[in-house]
């Protein structure tokens, strides 16, 4: 490889050939730092492992000396050595699960960055401490460790490191990519990212920042199921604008009936935008407004089903039973909760489902949700559009950053990505160079 002769150590632990659980280490002499601190996800397990314990066993989490909370009393994992590391901080990309569920699990005395976005978003969608896994006995009950928000674009020192945190374009509010700088090296991570979202210009200013670096690392979720040329929106709609477009027209056309839909909960944005467009008003579950609320500011319509205290405006609240009757004057979110009322709801009316749990057919409920839907006389419709970068346009990325060595990860199929100016290295995982 180009870089043989550098003094930078880039040991890459786990989420190489797989979508989750990327845990990459960076380290120079007595520095390191290690990006992001999720755990890999398998749907099809009899049973979901509930400690760090059983995510080990179960190999969703790879075990790395001197990291992990020592309050937690691990079998089989035992620290070999005294920690050589001085410095050790984490760097976390954006709010999905598979790049922070596991944050409370790390020793409570290394920082853990992000932006000050996505930071938010963590403590307010943990408030019931069921988003993340939750703390081994905190000292100061709460939910969520304590974490660095930073600023867009600020640099932050870690010894020898530092690293600058830049907002990128994902489906999660609040994400970023970073910029990477040892004394011998460049290294830019991408997170999640696309171009085709509300913020393309974001992910286009950590490219020019990125450009020529040493090492890009770069995810590849869209190449893990098409081909590089596969026409774009061959798998959900062509970009955000295009998909509410299709939302307010569906809406339009459909004034008699009874409209729910469900979307991804981070995806801030997304839900914004469509209660500013929509023709009808737009109604969230109380949950969902309160992380909108704290995330915006803005106090949006909602409907209650639980007991818990959100703080938010009672002149915003509608009747449950409003909605169930009401078919022509709202588009709602049908949540969870509000699943087991499907026997009230209009025969004929129209669900859409918007990037919701569950995600696809590699979860096994997912066939089942919808035959729900079809057994109720309720049509379902798909209306969604990716976080991550199409194929072509991960390859307009590259080509845009020209690194030394591309190394493709996050992705089943990491050896289709390509490097026009340079080399392609694809580790094995656990493997350091
Ligand atoms: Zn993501
Ligand atoms: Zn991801």
């Amino acid at each position: 490889m180009v870089l043989k002769d550098k003094k930078t150590n880039i040991t890459f632990h786990s989420g190489l050939r797989t979508i989750g659980g990327t845990l990459i280490e960076i380290a120079y002499e007595d520095s390191r730092i290690f990006f992001d601190f999720g755990s890999e996800y398998n749907p099809a397990l009899p049973e979901q492992p509930e400690t760090l314990q059983q995510l080990l066993d179960a190999k969703l989490v790879t075990y790395v000396e001197h990291i992990f909370d020592p309050a937690i009393e691990l079998t089989g994992y035992k620290q070999e050595s005294e920690n050589p590391f001085v410095n050790t901080a984490v760097f976390v990309s954006h709010v999905h699960l598979d790049h922070t569920k596991i944050i409370n699990y790390l020793d409570p005395a290394i920082p853990c960055y992000t932006l000050e976005g996505t930071k938010s978003l963590l403590n307010t969608l943990n408030i019931n401490n069921d988003f993340l896994f939750p703390r081994v006995n905190p000292v100061d009950g709460k939910n969520t460790r304590d974490i660095v928000g930073v600023d867009h674009n600020e640099i932050v020192s870690v010894g020898s490191i530092q690293v600058k945190v830049m907002p990128i374009d994902h489906d999660a509010y609040g994400a970023c990519g970073l910029l990477i700088q040892t004394p011998d090296m460049t290294i830019a991570y991408t997170g999640d990212l696309r171009i085709h979202g509300y913020r393309p210009e974001d992910t286009f200013a950590f490219c020019e920042a990125s450009k020529h670096c040493d090492m890009l690392i770069i995810e590849g979720v869209s190449v893990s199921f098409q081909e590089i040329d596969s026409e774009v929106g061959e798998k959900g709609d062509l970009n955000e604008p295009a998909l509410m477009k299709r939302l307010q027209t569906l809406v339009q056309e459909n004034p008699d009936k009874q409209m729910t839909f469900n979307y991804y909960i981070a995806n801030v944005e997304r839900i914004m935008q469509l209660i500013e467009t929509c023709p009808r008003t737009v109604v969230l579950d109380a949950y969902s407004a309160y992380v909108v609320k704290q995330a915006t500011g803005f106090d949006a319509f909602y409907y209650q089903l639980d007991d818990i205290n959100y703080n938010l405006e009672g002149d915003k609240q509608i009747a449950f039973e409003t909605l169930l009757q009401d078919t022509t004057r709202f588009f709602w979110q049908l949540e969870t909760n509000a699943i087991k009322y499907i026997d009230k709801m209009q025969s004929g009316g129209i669900y859409v489902h918007s990037n919701a749990q569950p995600l696809g057919e590699f979860d096994p409920a997912y066939q089942p949700f919808i035959d729900n839907f079809a057994a109720h006389n309720i049509e379902f419709v798909l209306a969604s559009c990716s976080g991550h970068a199409h194929p072509r346009d991960l390859i307009s990325v590259i080509d845009m950053i020209e690194p030394k060595v591309l190394v493709p990860i996050h992705s089943f199929r990491p050896e289709k990505l390509y490097n026009n100016f340079g080399e392609v290295f694809l580790p094995e995982k656990g493997q350091t160079i």
